[in-house]
């Protein structure tokens, strides 16, 4: 069956802290410590965590996280996704989604991994990570990590991908061809950097300056007219239209200027994000699947599971029995039952729910256990006699 990304809107119950002492910061680092640190219950996995992370942990990098702690959309009341469906259809439609996507890039390139994403690198040298699962599309994962293995859910803004052919390009370079073909938009971009509108990371700032954020890192300006847009066809189907299923070469036509025309039937290029209502790739369905399965435990990092497709990766830890760890800030879609028969005698071995920013907390955690293995390791006592 296949796996789409589809949004849930529903609000979410609080968080009930699992165990009672994870409240406090110092208990959530206890109970988190215990959790990493168990012997595996889990007698097929390989001993270490598989993480699975979302919008929570980007939030500290100035990426807007798509809900609040009460799991509403909250920066943008007005913000609804575009879905995969509109964008293949619609031609208007992409012409919106790359003209707000042209003017949110500068501000996405800017944002850096933050000290979450730089604490699961230390988790993953200290050998209690076995891969990270992601729904983010900001690449801050690879970036931090890229030794530890990262499967990115939800796809990547990095690159541009042709529904036609699958050619994936660099979407910084897309940038470039982007505003050769859209020189007025490109005068806007610099004089909204120059405002500093799209700098300041503080969303009632950009509000006065006219602005609007989005989670996937595009920016909305009221009353503009994305009609203007435009946008250039993939490069390789220009040069040699492919041929459809019925036998017919496909048309791939431009304008003057070198930008994708209506009349053609192909080259169309989407970023290469999952969108809503888009299917997961089985190949990447698959490898997150594995990476849960050869684990011993899951820990959900800043994520409220909104999305099917992260939240049946943790049903399915739960079904093989895993303990099942998560780190956010505000609710978590059926986490009752992930939670449902935890003995009161667990300290954080078995579970632990707690709700801690991450920028600081996870840092904090390898701190906690670097100084548990340091003081776990006892020289040898005959070492002191050769000194
Ligand atoms: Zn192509």
């Amino acid at each position: 069956m296949p796996l789409m990304r589809i949004p849930y809107t529903a609000p979410l119950p609080p968080p009930t802290i699992i165990p009672a002492s994870a409240s406090t910061s110092s208990g959530a680092l206890a109970a988190l410590h215990d959790f990493l640190t168990a012997r595996p219950t889990h007698t097929s996995g390989n001993g270490k965590t598989v993480l699975l992370t979302g919008a929570g942990i980007s939030v500290a990098s100035g990426l807007a996280d798509y809900r609040g702690t009460r799991g509403t959309y909250t920066l943008n009341k007005t913000y609804r996704p575009i879905y995969f469906h509109e964008f293949c259809a619609n031609h208007e439609a992409r012409k919106r989604y790359w003209a707000r996507s042209f003017l949110g890039w500068t501000n996405l390139t800017r944002a850096r991994p933050n000290p979450a994403h730089y604490a699961v690198a230390g988790l993953g040298d200290m050998g209690y990570v076995s891969s990270v699962i992601t729904q983010n599309v900001d690449s801050f994962h690879p970036m931090a990590h890229p030794s530890l293995r990262t499967l990115e859910l939800h796809g990547y803004l990095r690159s541009a991908v042709c529904l036609s052919c699958r050619t994936e390009y660099n979407r910084a370079e897309f940038q470039n061809d982007l505003a050769k073909l859209n020189p007025a938009w490109a005068a806007f971009l610099a004089e909204m950097l120059e405002s500093g509108a799209l700098t300041t990371e503080n969303p009632e700032e950009r509000h006065r300056c006219g602005l609007k954020t989005n989670p996937d890192g595009d920016v909305d300006v009221p009353g503009v007219e994305y009609g203007t847009f435009r946008y250039p066809p993939c490069p390789k189907c220009h040069a040699d239209p492919p041929v459809g299923a019925d036998g017919e070469r496909k048309r791939v036509e431009v304008d003057s200027d070198g930008a994708w025309l209506p009349s053609s039937t192909a080259g169309v290029l989407k970023p290469a994000v999952i969108m809503f209502g888009e299917s997961i790739p089985g190949a990447v369905k698959t490898a997150a699947e594995q990476a849960i399965d050869e684990a011993s435990r899951i820990l959900v990092l800043g994520s409220s599971l909104a999305t099917y497709s992260a939240w049946r990766l943790v049903k399915r830890a739960k079904e093989s029995n895993m303990p099942i760890g998560i780190a956010n800030l505000g609710g978590v879609r059926g986490e009752d039952q992930f939670f449902g028969n935890v003995a009161p005698s667990n300290t954080g071995k078995f579970a632990v729910r707690c709700a801690q920013s991450l920028e600081k907390f996870l840092p904090g955690l390898v701190g906690v256990l670097q100084e548990g293995s340091r003081g776990a390791f006892q020289p040898a006592p005959w070492a002191t006699l050769f000194r």
